[in-house]
């Protein structure tokens, strides 16, 4: 096979060298548990909470607000789960939007089995989130609001800080999932439009970091409990050894993340807008999901009308171009992406979605090669297609 072009970076990330080197020691010679009380579990104690404190640093908060976790998955549950245990008494109400992750929406879907009551907030067709039906959902009981920051398969960013005014005036925990935003857009968690975020999830693969680690943000004063209980660990919210190693990665894949944050996202959004530009100006039938500006800089979400996103992904795949349909969490099932549903986009043309997501390896070149093969691809998959108005071929 040709070289691999990779645009799945939404999916997962390669880890840094700098992030693998800033790990090496400890997964050998600095190989304490942090809790023990000797000089080899205070070593790694110390390194722990050097790199808590500055990611607290990066994120403008506050060291014992941060909570280490397995994952973005992880954190995801805690904010919802813990929220949910620690405020039963003020009532049983969720609001949520109808394009989170599936790290949050099968959550509430499986609390609503259990007797919440969750409301799902549509999205425009551009999948932006209706505040107005959001503050229209608002009762007494609701407890808890989840709403991502960006989505993950269309990129769309979320009226993050209006929503957490909203949810703060209400005094409901509001918890935002910025696993897609972290280090593509400025996070300041000290800024007063977002006094309101109370829970805020991130994970370390998404930015070059490695896979199995996670942060809950948890302000101070917001109400939670845990959901894994054990030891002392992590100001008694997480129980649990800390991934030592993980946390050292994700410290130096922050770093690296924040250090160049404008300079990168310009670069990306310049190669996603010339992706964009080439596949809609040489492929007939194609639109492109989300909105127009209001988006991370990385994620381009097109839809091919008459052809199945599985067949571009594979023909793709024989030219070494790795992309994906919707999220990576839905690449076995059938049903369209729920998020391209809540947009409104008919089944069909959802059905021929492709997600390319672009990282820190791609370039120009990669751009035009990805969309030359594309062009060839649609068009056999079209010929083949039953479906396929032959004035398209
Ligand atoms: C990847 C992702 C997650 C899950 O994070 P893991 O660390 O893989 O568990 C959650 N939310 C969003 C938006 C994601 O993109």
């Amino acid at each position: 096979m040709s070289k691999t072009i990779y645009l799945d970076h939404s999916a997962t990330t390669p880890l840094s060298a700098e992030a693998f080197e800033a790990m090496k020691p400890y997964w050998s010679d600095e190989f304490g548990n942090p809790s023990s009380l000797h000089h080899k579990g205070q070593q790694a104690r110390s390194a722990v909470e050097s790199a808590r404190q500055r990611i607290a640093d990066f994120l403008r908060a506050d060291p014992k607000e941060i909570i280490f976790t397995s994952g973005g998955t992880e954190a995801d549950n805690l904010a919802v789960f813990g929220t949910l245990n620690a405020n039963k008494a003020k009532g049983n109400h969720i609001i949520t939007s109808s394009i989170e992750h599936h790290a949050v929406l099968t959550t509430c879907q499986h609390l609503a089995k259990q007797g919440f009551e969750v409301t799902y907030v549509p999205v425009d067709k551009c999948g932006i989130v209706d505040v107005a039906e959001l503050k229209k959902a608002i009762r007494k009981e609701t407890i808890l609001i989840s709403v991502m920051h960006s989505n993950n398969e269309v990129g769309t960013l979320q009226p993050v800080a209006e929503i957490a005014q909203v949810a703060q005036s209400h005094g409901i925990t509001f918890h935002t999932d910025a696993v897609q935003s972290l280090g593509k857009v400025k996070i300041d968690l000290s800024a007063p439009e977002l006094q309101g975020v109370n829970l805020m999830s991130l994970s370390a693969h998404k930015i070059y970091g490695p896979k199995g680690i996670g942060i809950l943000y948890i302000r101070k004063g917001t109400k939670i409990t845990p959901v894994q209980y054990g030891g002392h660990h992590e100001f008694r919210r997480r129980a649990g050894t800390e991934n030592v190693p993980g946390i050292i990665g994700f410290a130096k894949a922050i770093e690296i993340a924040l250090a160049d944050l404008e300079a990168n996202s310009r670069k990306l959004s310049g190669l996603r807008d010339r992706l964009e530009k080439a596949v809609t100006s040489k492929i007939p039938d194609v639109q492109v999901n989300g909105h127009p500006t209001q988006r991370l800089p990385n994620i381009l979400n097109a839809s091919f009308k008459y052809v199945e996103g599985e067949g571009i992904i594979l023909n793709l795949d024989s030219y070494g171009i790795c992309v994906s349909s919707g999220s990576a969490c839905t690449s076995e099932s059938l049903e369209p992406s729920h998020v391209l549903s809540a947009m409104c986009i008919p089944p069909e043309v959802a059905h021929g979605s492709i997600r390319f997501s672009l990282g820190a390896s791609n370039t120009e070149a990669d751009m035009d090669f990805t969309a030359d093969c594309l062009v060839k691809v649609i068009a056999r998959l079209r010929e083949m297609s039953p479906i396929a108005p032959k004035k398209t071929l």
